[in-house]
């Protein structure tokens, strides 16, 4: 047996996905912008893909543009915006949280070796920013703040809405991480005020390699934005270098054939594995968000569990071993095992088994059956290991 439980380090490309893609390949191969039919052919197929992934966010057409995935994403939005703003206003001060994906934490450290003054918010024990601390950082020096909307290890979702609220109310640019919430939970850029949002596709059952950055229209329009890479004028002049159009063609087929069936049976799963393993495995804590008190706070597809006196790596080989693939919390540095700067902004302790976490992040086709195996293999692995 084979179980993958790992969706949220990538997911398979869809049947449906593949299938749109291929004749992007070998027929309509054009160059999205040449003059002649081939290339019209291939910049009709982009245009439809960016209307179908702007809609599912409530942006415009022309306020989407397609990067090479979400850590490009990330860089462009923070390191594209502060140094735009930094240029025409002088200011110099950034705010995000402990709980970023590298992605926009290295991009913020980077900016912070420039010169950059960095504030990384606080977070509470299941992973909300703590609102108040946000607000009362904000100062005239503010550029931009960055938030995650769903986090990738613990599955904490964020409150954007309100986060946008006090973005606006204070001036300041608002980015968030989407990367992970992206059609498991409502985003709406309008609502929430957002100025930029990060996407990418291989999250969602689309191909790796292919992302989008959301750039609200007066950003673009006030220079408030530097592009990072400079060739042509792709992507309203943002982002240079000939479009990835079987990519952004798959990209928006992932995004069409997702249901909120697939969400519904993900929580299912989600609530059936955190309430099981939390019972018949001793020493067991669950991180995130509390499936009873804030279940639609959790990401549908999460679930992060320590065990005590467990080494996580030990046991994700052990899991490995019987054909089961999760991720841990914790990573060998310089070695020492140490856990990931998530769980440690949840301030979890050794006693709580930080270095015995793993991640199993589900996807739309698990079964219970799989979740039944997954659990008997840990019950064995975990007795077997406390036993030594
Ligand atoms: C996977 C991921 C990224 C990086 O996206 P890539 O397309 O792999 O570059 C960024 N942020 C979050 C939250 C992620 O989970």
């Amino acid at each position: 047996m084979r179980i993958y439980f790992d969706y949220s380090a990538t997911t398979p490309v869809d049947k449906q996905v593949l299938d749109a893609m291929l004749p992007y390949f070998t027929e309509f191969y054009g160059n999205a912008s040449s003059i002649h039919q081939f290339g019209q052919e291939a910049h009709e197929a982009m245009d439809k893909s960016r209307k179908k992934i702007a809609a599912k966010i409530n942006a415009n057409y022309d306020e989407l543009i397609f990067t090479s995935g979400g850590t490009e994403s990330d860089n462009l939005a923070i390191k594209g915006v502060a140094h735009a703003v930094h240029k025409k206003l002088k200011k110099n001060h950034i705010i995000t949280s402990k709980i970023e994906h590298h992605a926009v934490l290295n991009s913020a450290k980077s900016l912070e070796n420039e010169g950059f003054r960095v504030t990384y918010l606080d977070v509470d024990r299941e992973g909300f920013v703590d609102l108040n601390q946000l607000e009362k950082t904000i100062t005239k020096d503010t550029i931009l703040v960055s938030i995650i909307y769903a986090n990738n290890e613990i599955g904490t979702i964020q409150d954007l809405e309100e986060i946008g609220k006090i973005c606006h109310e204070k001036n300041v640019l608002f980015h968030s991480d989407a990367v992970q919430a992206f059609t498991k939970v409502p985003l709406d850029v309008k609502r929430f005020n957002l100025d930029l949002v990060s996407l990418t596709a291989h999250k969602i059952y689309g191909p790796k390699g292919i992302g989008a950055l959301y750039i609200r229209h007066d950003l673009q329009q006030e220079n408030l934005i530097q592009k990072m890479i400079d060739g042509g004028g792709h992507e309203f002049n943002l982002r240079a270098g000939t479009e990835n159009i079987p990519g952004i063609v798959g990209f928006a087929k992932a995004v069409e054939i997702t249901t909120s069936t697939h969400i519904q049976q993900m929580t299912r799963l989600r609530n059936y594995l955190i309430q099981r393993i939390l019972v018949e495995i001793p020493d067991s804590r669950l991180n995130g968000p509390n499936i009873k008190t804030k279940g639609d706070k959790r990401l549908c597809n999460n679930v992060n569990i320590s065990f005590k006196g467990i080494n996580g790596q030990e046991l994700l080989l052990q899991l490995d071993k019987e054909g089961i693939a999760v991720s841990t919390g914790a990573a060998c540095i310089a070695d020492s095992v140490e856990p990931s700067h998530i769980l440690q902004a949840i301030q979890l302790t050794p006693e709580e088994g930080a270095l015995g976490t793993i991640r199993a992040s589900l996807g739309k086709d698990n079964t219970k059956e799989e979740a039944n195996y997954f659990i008997e293999k840990l019950k064995d692995i975990i007795h077997k290991l406390r036993k030594n």
